[in-house]
C-alpha cells in the first residue's frame, strides 16, 4: 500500500487501509465549516472541542467558518476500553466558558454508541443554552444504542476500527493525517 511520504517504520506498520485521504478529510471539513458559516450567522456561536480526539477536526473545522465565534475544551471519561464504552462518564475538564443562551455546537470525533454525547448534552442542557447541536467528523450509526443523532457529520463508515486524524490507538497513532484502519492482529477484539 502506498502511503504518505513520511509514515515509515513503526508508524507505519499497523496500517491495513487508509480509508480518507489527507486531502478528501480536508475538502469534507472545508465543506462543514462553509454550512455551519451559513447556518450560523449572526448567532453567538460556542464551539465545544471533546478532548483529545476531535482536536484535530476542531482546529481544521473552525478555520473555515467565516464569522466570529468562540472556542472552549471539554474532556469527558468514559468508564471502560477503547472499543467498550460503558456510558458511565464523568468530566475530567470543564468548559471554561458560560453556554447559558448561546448556540453550542459540539465537535466530536466520532459517534459510536452515542452514550459519551448522550451524557454531554444532558449534563450541558442543565446549564440552559439557546440550542446544543453535535457536529461528527465520523458516524457509526450501526453502534448506536442512544437517541442521539449528529446534526452535521463529515462521513458515515460502516462497523470498523479506525485510527488517525486525532482518534487513538492505544493512546497512540492520533497524529497521522489520514483516517486508516489497522491490521487484524493490532485490531481491540470484542
Ligand atoms: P460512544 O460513546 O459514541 O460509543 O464513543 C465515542 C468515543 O469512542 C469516541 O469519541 C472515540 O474516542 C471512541 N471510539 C469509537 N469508535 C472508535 C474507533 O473506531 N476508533 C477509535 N480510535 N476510537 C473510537
Amino acid at each position: 500500500m502506498e502511503l504518505p511520504h513520511g509514515i515509515t517504520g513503526k508508524l507505519a506498520e499497523p496500517i491495513e487501509k487508509i480509508l480518507f485521504t489527507e486531502q478528501e478529510i480536508q475538502e469534507r471539513v472545508k465543506a462543514l465549516g462553509e454550512q455551519l458559516t451559513r447556518d450560523y450567522q449572526g448567532k453567538d456561536l460556542l464551539v465545544v472541542c471533546v478532548l483529545k480526539g476531535s482536536l484535530y477536526f476542531t482546529a481544521d473545522l473552525i478555520r473555515h467558518i467565516n464569522m466570529p465565534l468562540s472556542l472552549d475544551f471539554i474532556s469527558v471519561s468514559s468508564y471502560g476500553d477503547a472499543t467498550h464504552t460503558s456510558g458511565i462518564a464523568r468530566i475530567t475538564k470543564d468548559l471554561d466558558e458560560d453556554i447559558e443562551d448561546r448556540h453550542v455546537v459540539i465537535t466530536e470525533d466520532i459517534l459510536d454508541t452515542g452514550l459519551t454525547l448522550d451524557y454531554l448534552v444532558k449534563l450541558l442542557q442543565l446549564r440552559n443554552p439557546r440550542e446544543i447541536k453535535i457536529c461528527t467528523l465520523l458516524d457509526k450509526p450501526s453502534k448506536r444504542i442512544t437517541g442521539i443523532r449528529a446534526d452535521y457529520s463529515g462521513f458515515e463508515i460502516p462497523n470498523l476500527f479506525v485510527v488517525g486524524y486525532g482518534l487513538d490507538y492505544k493512546h497512540k497513532y492520533r497524529h497521522l493525517p489520514f483516517i486508516c484502519t489497522f491490521r487484524d492482529e493490532f485490531i481491540p477484539k470484542d
